[in-house]
Parts: C-alpha cells; structure tokens; sequence
C-alpha cells in the first residue's frame, strides 16, 4: 500500500440514482492523471432498501444483480457496472479496494422464535431481562438468488444478538441464548461486539467457512486488489487476521488491506496493530482527530502538536491518513468535520510529507452538495504537486506554537520536486527553512498565494519564506511552477 495516493470514492449523500460504477468507469482516465493511484469504492453488496450507503448489508452475494429487496441495482449500479468500473480502475493503472462489510446483516426475510436475554446499551455485559421468546428477523434465504454462487442460508444460530423484537415491537439488545459477546473488541460499553442489526458470530465454524468462501469467491469475480474492512472494534481481533491470511495463501494475491477501527487512542491502535499481526493497516484516527481540534480551536491551538500522538507519528508505514470520510462528515454517525479554513493545511500534511497513505474524501474533492459544502479549492492543484513535484529527504519545523512548516529535498528521480511548506493558526510571518545544499541559488514560487518576492536559496539551501495570517504557503521550484502552470501536462 506504500506510496499510493487512495480516493475514497464517495460520500454519505451522493444521489440515490445507480449511476456511481458508471461515473468511475467513466473518470478513471482523469482520477490517473490528477495523481489517484487507489480507489476505495463503497460496499458493493444488495443492502436492506434501494438508498442503503452499503453498510446495512443484506446479501454478500448480490452485487446488484437480483431482484431482491424489491429492486436489481444497489444505490450505485448493477453488477456489470460495478466489475467494469473496477475494470477501466485498473486499466489506468489504479488499485481497487473494496469495502468488507461482515460484522452484521440487515434485512432479514423472516423471524424466527429465539430466546434472548436483554442486554443494558450501556452496558453490553449486564443483562436486564429474564430469559425471554423473542421473534427476531434472523432468517435469510434469499429467495431473489435462488442458491446461485452460494446455497448458504442464515438463521438464529448464526448470529450473537439482535436490536428488535418484532413480537413485542421492542427495540432493545438482545443477546441469544447460548451465545456470548465476543471478548476480542472494544470495550466502550463494557463490550462493543453489537454495533447493528443481527450481529454476526464470526466464531462459528459454519460462518467462518462460508466468510473464506465468500471471499475467494468476491475476488474471483471481481478481481479487487485490495479491501477497506469496515467496523474492526465490533469484530474479535483474531478474525480478520485469520481471513485475510487465508484467503492470500488460497489466492496467492498480496491483498493490501486497511482496517477501520475507530479509535483516538494511540495506545488502543498500537495494541490492535500488534494482535492482528500487522497483517493491515489502519486509518490514522488520531491525525483526523487533531485536525478536527485544530479546526475548531483557531488559534488556540498548538499548531507544533499536531503530529502528536498519532498513527503517523508511531508506525508511518501502517499509516493510511484522512482529513474527513463519510462517518465523519457533517450529520454523520461520527461527525467531527474539519473546518474548510484548515483542509488546504491538514491535505499538505498528508500529501506532501512522503509519509503513510493518504487518502482523499470525495466530499473534499468534489464538495456534498446536501450540506451545500464546496470542493477544497487547492486540492486538485496538492494532488499535482504530490504526484510530480513532492520528493526526497523530509526536514520538519514545527518548531513554533503558531508558524510550522516543512521541506523537502527533492530527488533526481523527480526533476525538480523539492518543495517548503509553511502555515500559520493565528499571525502570519517568516521561517527559515533548509532545502539542501544541492538546491542552492533556486528560486522558489508560492502556488497558494503568490507571494512576492519570490524566494532564492542561499548558499546552504537555505531560505526565508513566508505566510500570511491564518493560512499556508506551498513554496515549489520556479520551473516545477512553470510546468504545472505553462506547459499544459497540468491536470487542473
Ligand atoms: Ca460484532
């Protein structure tokens, strides 16, 4: 996963109108030149309704192909869509990553009588209920597929608990009997194996068979080079280590891998890289988490501290970071938004670094037209720069509460791709910022704002660069500047 740029290819509100497979197929051309070299696509897989974003999964098997659920296409396409737009993906040279949804099912065909004891939503280890008849919707058959590819049924048996009794008309947590949360998740609320719908039990034989199954099966159809695995903290920390570790000795495929696990605890990450065996990566939370804060706190807060006690910071290389997704966008589940005045600075930190993967929010690159948000003015222009004019040594200066900023040397593998950054949360001012000695005499541009004069290094590699109050300043060589502005190979 080293070195790619990824976009998330969507947001929580994207029109509920099939085209999104077409609309990839269609921008894969574009998405190369501007720099994307992976894809995160939303879950691909028939949901419990037609407007479902793909996490309220009902069948693992239907990619939008039968008429289940009272509609053929899911929110984003059909089938032949969806193996295209991977297909024309690929074709300009760009992974594809699918996201894994196993932790729950949603949508069930019909109920079922179990026994379940009520469980406190604070609580998930204190019961609140005698042992109770419940009729829970835990049976799915899937009479629109008919057996293909999987003749594979769920019921009662296969799942730890429930959210509603459809009996009593109750919402509540309910644990079945016999059954037992699993001990490897999070524990916010005691215990946080529950997250939705029929929770999965990911430690039955049968369920583990059929989830390797599925797998080889996903692949071969098809042929994602990679995953996004949604909802990590719900599920035992031995399984996807397990499935992943399988399914690349089956297929013999690398299958690059990142995990959610939503977590702003340095110290809970660290433990759950070190029980899955590094066998993913995962999204840096706690970067996110800064940038939020920082956004929110104007010019409270201390721009030196903004690396601090992060993925990034602790373990780069299995780093994946984030300025914003579509958990986290405004009116989401996880809404911590941060603010437009800082994207341009939290997308140079991620993009311009050399550090970990980074990965672009479609909301960020093309604005969510529900919360009349507008795209990131300067991204498309920090994606031209990352993918031609970013390299080399990286020297930071985060030296100052306020100003910070960074350098990079460049490399002969990339003409003229050393570069300063430099950004301000309060008054603006002046850094000095070494380039190396091989780019002494340079004359530097700053693409953000224009600034003048223009800077020259001294003899050391050394230079005076400015910003202004409350912004950044992105300093490119003067013939970087020309190439991207003059000579047309500029996307933008
Ligand atoms: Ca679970």
């Amino acid at each position: 996963m080293n070195n790619l740029t990824l976009l998330q290819y969507f947001e929580w509100y994207l029109p509920n109108n099939h085209l999104l497979w077409r609309r990839a197929a269609a921008e894969a051309s574009r998405l190369a030149k501007l720099g994307i070299d992976g894809v995160w696509l939303p879950p691909a897989f028939k949901g419990q309704n037609d407007q479902n974003v793909g996490y309220g999964v009902y069948d693992l098997y239907d990619l939008g192909e039968f008429d289940q659920k009272g509609f053929i296409p899911t929110k984003y396409g059909t089938r032949d869509e969806y193996l295209n737009a991977i297909k024309s993906l690929q074709k300009h040279g760009i992974k594809v990553f699918a996201d894994i949804v196993l932790n729950s099912r949603m949508g069930g065909d019909e109920t079922e009588v179990v026994r379940a004891i009520e469980q406190s939503r604070d609580n998930r280890l204190q019961q609140i209920s005698p042992l109770q008849e419940i009729e829970a919707w835990t049976k799915y058959t899937f009479p629109g597929r008919n057996g293909k590819y999987s003749s594979f049924t769920w019921n009662s048996a296969y799942f730890n608990g429930i959210d509603y009794d459809e009996r009593a008309k109750k919402s509540s947590i309910y644990l079945f009997e016999g059954k037992q949360w699993d001990s490897k998740v999070g524990k916010e609320k005691a215990n946080y194996d529950y997250l939705l719908g029929a929770d999965v039990d990911l430690h039955n034989p049968k369920v583990r068979e059929e989830m390797l199954r599925w797998g080889e099966w996903y692949i071969a159809t098809t042929g994602v080079d990679g995953f996004r695995l949604d909802a990590t903290k719900h599920i035992g920390s031995d399984f996807y280590s397990w499935w992943l570790t399988s399914l690349r000795q089956k297929t013999g495929l690398e299958l690059p891998t990142v995990g959610e696990y939503w977590s702003n605890d340095m110290g809970e990450l660290g433990k759950y890289l070190q029980k899955t065996g590094n066998q993913f990566w995962l999204f840096d939370v706690p970067l996110h988490f800064n940038f939020f804060k920082a956004s929110r706190s104007g010019d409270q807060y201390p721009m030196n501290k903004i690396l601090d006690g992060t993925l990034i910071e602790s373990f780069p290389d299995r780093a994946v970071t984030f300025v914003d997704n579509h958990d986290t966008q405004p009116s989401q589940g996880l809404d911590s938004w941060v603010d437009g005045w800082f994207k341009t600075m939290a997308y140079a930190i991620i993009l311009l670094r050399g550090e970990g993967t980074p990965c672009v929010f479609w909301g960020d690159l093309y604005g969510i037209p529900h919360d009349e948000i507008n795209a990131v003015p300067d991204l498309k222009l920090l994606l031209q720069i990352r993918k031609n004019f970013a390299s080399g040594l990286l020297h930071d200066y985060f030296d100052h509460e306020h100003i910070v900023g960074f350098t990079r040397e460049g490399s002969t593998a990339k003409p003229h791709s050393s570069l300063a950054v430099i950004m301000s949360n309060s008054k603006g001012g002046q850094k000095e910022m070494n380039l190396g000695k091989q780019n002494a005499g340079k004359k530097y541009l700053d693409i953000i704002y224009a600034r003048s004069p223009e800077v020259t290094l001294d003899e050391n590699g050394t230079g005076n660069f400015g910003v202004g109050n409350g912004t950044i300043s992105i300093y490119i060589e003067e013939k970087a500047a020309k190439k991207l502005f003059l000579d047309g190979s500029s996307t933008i």
